[in-house]
């Protein structure tokens, strides 16, 4: 509200009177009074200027010859001094003074009225005054409003006569012009001057059109102001006609390049990716369905290859956001390369087609960023399965090819999945998504490869998708579960430990496999808090066990993502005091895919986690071609050998001379060695020949839930002969 809104009609009028007769103040102050002012009175000038200030009176009625300052003076020093051109000020002269009169207009009162006083006229007069002010004050508010809105809208007026080499423009108008222009007349030439010609040649055209139809115009251009800034204008330009003439053209002119921008940004936001800058998702969408259309009616095929960076959220992670982003903008930049060069070889060849009526935009390839790590392409003219994995290979190719990111070498493989339209699908979402679920079968298939879509696919992609919702609150809702397998010291036949193995008991789908979940928890990142979980709960059974007596050492799988977290060494600390555990009591096992990058960061972690008193297994071993060289510069304390080693034992063709080699070789690094999924005891006879260390496999136990184990375990020291068999088929073994 503007300040001058509150003083709108008090309740009573406050008339202030300025006269240095008590009883003229006397009888004048009764008779305003009784007609329902409220009055104050001073008996001099001095007097008055302090009421003046202290009490804002509505109307000031003041005499004129007083003692000390003159009523001229009072009414001056108001007008000048305290610039109140508002407050009306009603001069009390003596009767055809017209020398007064005219010095009190002079010095700024309202009116005057002559003494000796005709009460109901003044009151009358005053009544008259302060309704003319109350006009007034009302209309300097609107007025003040037009202009703060005018301000807030970047809204000034514009005028100008046909010919005339000036425009006139409002406070507003001129700002919005900017500071090199001054006054309210401006001239075109110079105004010109800053306007593009093209703009300047349209503006002109636009406002000829006005004139000789004598209608409204509206037209946009663009400002290039003197300090260099750019500005969007518009003007809205109407003829005023006189006498069948165009006498003036008057008009609006807004400075719109912040709503412009907005538009711009809005426009950019809902259909460009922020980091990339290629289209996204729905503008994909928007232009593939085009395509397709154009596709249909000349019974031509589309592709869409969707193309999902692998391992990207651990890249991203061990990299950091800013160095994340800059990766997908150097891959996107790689792709369009190729779609340019796919588009720009294709409109070559299809010069005599254009001429010919085809729509050569319809034909050029899409590419898009589907947010994160994901791409997606329509590729014209793809009918082929061998054409399609050929561009594929390209594509990965081009993908795979080192980047350097300050000075660091980074290379990055990709998954794509494809669908072919019309086959796999007749609208645009249906064909990204199909190439979405082929393109989770390439990942799932190995990495680094493609796929072409199949009907097939699509349940298990469902199934996959639920899977993914679902765990979101398994931990929350107690789903998990530890399961716990032992391992066996050949030497003297103990227990010399266990692996914690987690379960899913879904609410619908019962027993889910972690060989099946635990992969897609890797990728949505969901690892992190189950593998938080894992660790306490096995923590906490670690320490039970102690408690009870009969220690146990649990191993726990860590993945990859957990270990590059960098919180993940304190959470394991953290954990060993919480539940103030002995920290030997605690193993981790790290497979041995996971540590051939980043070697230098998962040694320096490895080895602070050993600081704490745990120790390190590598899991399975002979599955990640890393040799032993490059095993022995890493802290590690155990080697488990992968089950598809300790298989070949059983065949009769294979020579034992893998395993034979690898045990010798870890014990050269005084690594101990467990052999994992040992069956039968044929193995136990060879792995116990050739110097393994630790038994691990159904050969002694499946893995089984706590008190399962606990009844197990007391089976097996009591007599680890018997415990062996029995427990295979007796007990409960998810
Ligand atoms: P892994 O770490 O290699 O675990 C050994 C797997 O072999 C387990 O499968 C175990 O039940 C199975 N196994 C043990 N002995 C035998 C045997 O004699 N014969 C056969 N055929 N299999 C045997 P499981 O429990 O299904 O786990 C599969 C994988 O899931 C694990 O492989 C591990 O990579 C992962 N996993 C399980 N629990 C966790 C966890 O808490 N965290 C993480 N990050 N991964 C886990
Ligand atoms: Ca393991
Ligand atoms: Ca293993």
């Amino acid at each position: 509200m503007l300040k001058e809104e509150n003083k709108l009609k008090p309740a009573r009028p406050r008339i202030l009177v300025v006269d240095d007769e008590m009883m003229m103040r006397v009888l004048v102050c009764e008779s305003l009074r009784q007609a329902g002012f409220e009055p104050i009175e001073a008996a001099d000038g001095e007097e008055a200027m302090g009421l003046i200030q202290e009490c804002e009176p509505d109307l000031i009625l003041l005499d004129v010859l007083m003692p000390g300052m003159s009523g001229f003076e009072v009414c001056s020093w108001l007008r000048t001094e305290q610039n109140d051109q508002a407050t009306p000020v009603l001069i009390m002269t003596g009767l055809e003074d017209v020398s007064s009169i005219d010095r009190a207009y002079d010095t700024g009162a309202t009116d005057f009225i002559t003494k000796p006083l005709n009460y109901p006229i003044l009151t009358h007069r005053i009544r008259y005054i302060l309704r003319q002010k109350e006009i007034t004050d009302q209309l300097r508010i609107s007025e003040k409003r037009l202009a703060l809105t005018q301000q807030t809208a970047l809204l000034g007026h514009w005028e100008t006569i046909p010919g005339d080499p000036f425009v006139y423009v409002s406070n507003t108008a001129r700002s919005i012009l900017g500071e090199s222009f001054e006054g309210s007349k401006i001239s075109k030439k110079k105004l010109f001057g800053q306007m593009a010609p093209d703009d300047v040649e349209a503006y002109q055209r636009q406002l000829q059109i006005g004139v000789d139809t004598a209608s409204r115009v509206q037209f946009e251009f663009i400002l290039n102001k003197e300090d260099g800034g750019q500005r969007i204008v518009f003007l809205d330009l109407e003829p005023l006609v006189k006498n069948g003439e165009v006498v003036k053209i008057v008009g609006v002119f807004q400075d719109i390049s912040d709503r412009r921008n907005a538009e711009k940004h809005i426009y950019q936001l809902s259909n460009y990716d922020e980091v990339t800058g290629l289209a996204n998702r729905a503008r994909f969408l928007d232009k593939a369905l085009n395509k397709i259309k154009y596709a249909n009616e000349r019974r031509k095929s589309v592709a869409v290859f969707m193309l999902g960076l692998d391992n990207f959220k651990v890249v991203h992670q061990s990299l950091g956001h800013a160095e994340g982003n800059q990766l997908l903008i150097e891959l996107s930049k790689r792709l369009e390369r190729f779609v340019r060069t796919r588009n720009s070889n294709k409109n070559l060849t299809s010069r005599a087609e254009v001429r010919k009526n085809i729509n050569p935009n319809c034909e050029n390839d899409l590419l898009a960023s589907l947010g994160g790590d994901e791409f997606a392409l329509a590729l014209w003219g793809v009918r082929q399965a061998e054409e399609a994995g050929w561009i594929a290979s390209t594509i990965s190719h081009l993908i795979k090819a080192p980047i350097d990111l300050n000075g660091q070498e980074i290379v990055v493989t990709c998954s794509i999945g494809i669908t072919f339209f019309p086959l796999d699908g007749s609208e645009p979402d249906m064909l990204l998504k199909n190439a979405e679920v082929a393109m989770h079968y390439a990942k799932s298939a190995g990495k680094d490869c493609y796929q072409l879509f199949s009907e097939s696919m699509s349940w298990q992609s469902t199934r996959r998708l639920k899977l993914e919702a679902d765990m979101r609150q398994a931990v929350e809702n107690q789903e998990f579960s530890l399961h716990y397998q032992p391992k066996v010291k050949i030497a003297d036949g103990r227990v010399s430990g266990v692996e914690a193995l987690i379960r899913w008991d879904h609410p619908e789908q019962g027993f889910v496999s972690p060989g099946e979940f635990i992969p897609v928890a890797e990728e949505t990142g969901q690892i992190l808090q189950i593998g938080k979980w894992v660790l306490e709960t096995a923590c906490k059974q670690a320490k039970a066990w102690a408690d009870q007596g009969t220690p146990l050492c649990i191993s726990v799988n860590v993945s990859m993502l957990q270990l590059r977290d960098y919180e993940f060494c304190e959470l394991v600390s953290s954990m060993l005091q919480k539940y103030q555990l002995e920290s030997s009591l605690i193993q981790l096992e790290l497979v041995e895919s996971m540590l051939m990058d980043s070697m230098d960061d998962n040694s320096q972690k490895m080895q602070i986690l050993r600081d704490l008193g745990v120790t390190i297994a590598i899991d399975d071993f002979g599955t990640g071609y890393s040799s032993m060289a490059y095993l022995s510069q890493l802290p590690l304390d155990v080697l488990k050998i992968d089950k598809s080693f300790i298989d070949l034992l059983l065949d009769d063709e294979n020579p034992v001379a893998i395993v034979e080699a690898t045990i010798a070789l870890a014990h050269a690094l005084e690594l101990k060695v467990v052999a994992e999924g040992v069956e039968q005891e044929v193995q136990v006879k060879m792995l116990s020949d050739l110097g393994c260390d630790e038994i691990q496999g159904y050969y002694y136990s499946r893995p089984l839930n706590v008190d399962d184990f606990d009844l197990w375990i007391a089976d097996f020291m009591g007599s680890p002969q018997k415990a062996k068999g029995n427990h295979i088929s007796t007990l409960s073994n998810k």
